[in-house]
């Protein structure tokens, strides 16, 4: 659970008016005041205003956070939505069952995966997480509870995938495990000096290989650019390795938010440089638990901090296919020109198959993360740049980590909003879909104190202003 119920980027921040625990399953919606909208919240690892709900309600689901049955056989645990992909882990992996899919962190609830449809190193084999959802309940805000799969239901089980919160409380789902016969990751790392070379070594290693992601110094430019570390993976098929011996990870605090003067781009520019050259020329092979490969970050609690207490946008996108080369370049470059950079660029070539989510985020193409810490103006222009070649590429943008598209680039990432919005609940909304559809699903008395789509921290801080002073009106 997040201090404030903040998302992780801290960026936007956000003011929700009532926060409403949600504890059983069994249990209805608050009754709400007729303009006042609901949000679900599961554990706030969604970095912009995705899990916001900014002057309204957030449901918090970290009590909703139970077991209900499991199927030995087919693997299918049925859960609560609040259950952690950590709570899974911990409890199946023991038992030869892992995750179908996950995201860079195990702090992830099952109803945030499925409203945002999460991918992970396997999507080339695996798809996304709403693949492997099998049910879900749905409770609407007139009390109705609807079990939707892709059967039953179907348009509105496909709205949920990768709905953002928007259809409904999660308040569980079926989800498809895998089997596994050791908690262990053989893993390869190979340092590649350029992006030909990347590209080269993703579609060798994406047919035998399960999991596959690249790092990239963002900032190094000219015959450089984009060289990284490419790391790969299978579960080690070795069964003589006990399920059960899986070695704890000691975990570090970051214990309060770093300076700004630490994030500057020639310090940035640096690390990346000082790591790439600490990565062996030959291949490397190792056989790791699978907390080390899956969850690096995991074991640095709130390393959000580092970011200073501005905050920081991580800017995701996906580069359709047949323009990726060209088009992942173009991106380094604007970055490059900009020198605002990111110790964490990440890049990963996704797969064809197909979400059932009408408004899931992957496709076929390349897709590059980067952390930008908040410098106010400089940062949200780098963004729109990025945005509008990302829009010229026919790729998108992903929800989850956003806090800046503006809505007309949205609705040309998305054409299926229109589906959502008809089968939204009219009493969900989110900080975010009010921003990118510009429809009024805001509660009255807090639409001017919306905070999410200006550019400066003092207008934020503004914002922040009014936003009391609505509220002791109201
Ligand atoms: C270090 C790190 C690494 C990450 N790596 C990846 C990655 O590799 N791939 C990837 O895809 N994402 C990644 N993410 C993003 C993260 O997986 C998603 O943002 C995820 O949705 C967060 O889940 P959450 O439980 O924290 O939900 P929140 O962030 O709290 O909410 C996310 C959305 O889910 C909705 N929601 C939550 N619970 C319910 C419910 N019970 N019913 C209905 N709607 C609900 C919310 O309304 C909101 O729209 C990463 C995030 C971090 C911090």
């Amino acid at each position: 659970m997040r201090d404030n119920h903040q998302s992780w980027g801290s960026y936007p921040k956000a003011y929700p008016q009532h926060v409403h625990p949600i504890r059983w399953r069994h249990e209805a919606l608050p009754q709400t005041e007729r303009t006042t909208s609901v949000l679900p919240y599961g554990n706030g690892r969604s970095y912009g205003d995705s899990c916001q709900n900014n002057g309204a309600t957030l449901l918090t689901t970290h009590s909703l956070r139970r077991f209900i049955s499991f199927d030995h056989d087919t693997g299918v645990l049925r859960c609560e939505g609040g259950v952690l992909l950590a709570d899974i882990l911990d409890n199946f992996v023991p038992q030869g069952w892992f995750l179908p899919v996950t995201p860079g962190t195990k702090h992830v609830s099952i109803g945030g995966a499925i409203a945002n449809d999460v991918h992970g190193k396997n999507h080339h084999k695996a798809g996304t997480f709403g693949c492997h959802v099998r049910t879900v309940e749905l409770l609407r805000s007139t009390g109705e509870r609807i079990t939707c799969s892709p059967h039953h239901h179907s348009e509105l089980f496909r709205a949920t995938i990768g709905g953002l919160g928007l259809t409904g409380l999660i308040v569980w789902a079926d989800i498809q495990l895998k089997p596994i016969t050791s908690p262990l990751i053989d893993k390869e790392r190979i340092r590649f000096s350029g992006l030909d070379e990347f590209f080269d070594l993703s579609n060798q290693s994406n047919t035998s290989f399960e999991y596959t992601v690249g790092w990239i110094d963002c900032l190094a430019n000219q015959q450089h650019t984009g060289r990284g570390v490419f790391i790969r993976g299978n579960h080690c098929a070795d069964n003589a390795q006990s399920l059960t011996h899986i070695p704890r990870r000691t975990t570090l605090t970051v214990p309060f938010h770093l300076p700004s003067a630490v994030l500057h781009s020639g310090v940035i520019k640096i690390f990346n440089r000082v790591y790439y050259h600490l990565q062996p020329r030959q291949l490397t092979q190792a056989r790791i638990p699978y907390e080390k490969f899956f969850y690096p970050l995991d074991t640095i609690l709130h390393w959000n901090r580092l970011y200073g207490t501005r905050g920081f946008l991580q800017y995701q996108c996906v580069i359709p296919s047949r323009y990726e080369r060209e088009g992942i370049r173009d991106l380094l470059s604007v970055i490059q020109q900009s020198q605002q950079g990111s110790f964490l660029a990440v890049i990963k070539t996704f797969g064809a198959i197909q979400s059932p989510g009408l408004l899931s985020f992957p496709k076929p193409g390349t897709t590059l993360a980067l952390d930008f810490p908040f410098f106010g103006e400089q940062t949200l222009t780098l963004l729109t740049k990025l945005d509008s070649l990302v829009r010229e590429t026919g790729g998108a943008v992903y929800p989850a980590k956003d806090a800046h598209m503006s809505s007309e680039d949205f609705q040309a990432y998305f054409p299926a909003w229109h589906k959502i919005e008809q089968l939204r609940d009219p009493k969900f909304s989110s900080s975010f879909w009010r921003r990118v559809t510009r429809l009024n699903t805001t509660p009255q008395h807090s639409t001017k104190s919306e905070s999410y789509s200006l550019a400066t921290e003092k207008e934020q801080a503004f914002a922040h202003h009014s936003l009391f002073n609505n509220m002791n009106q109201a």
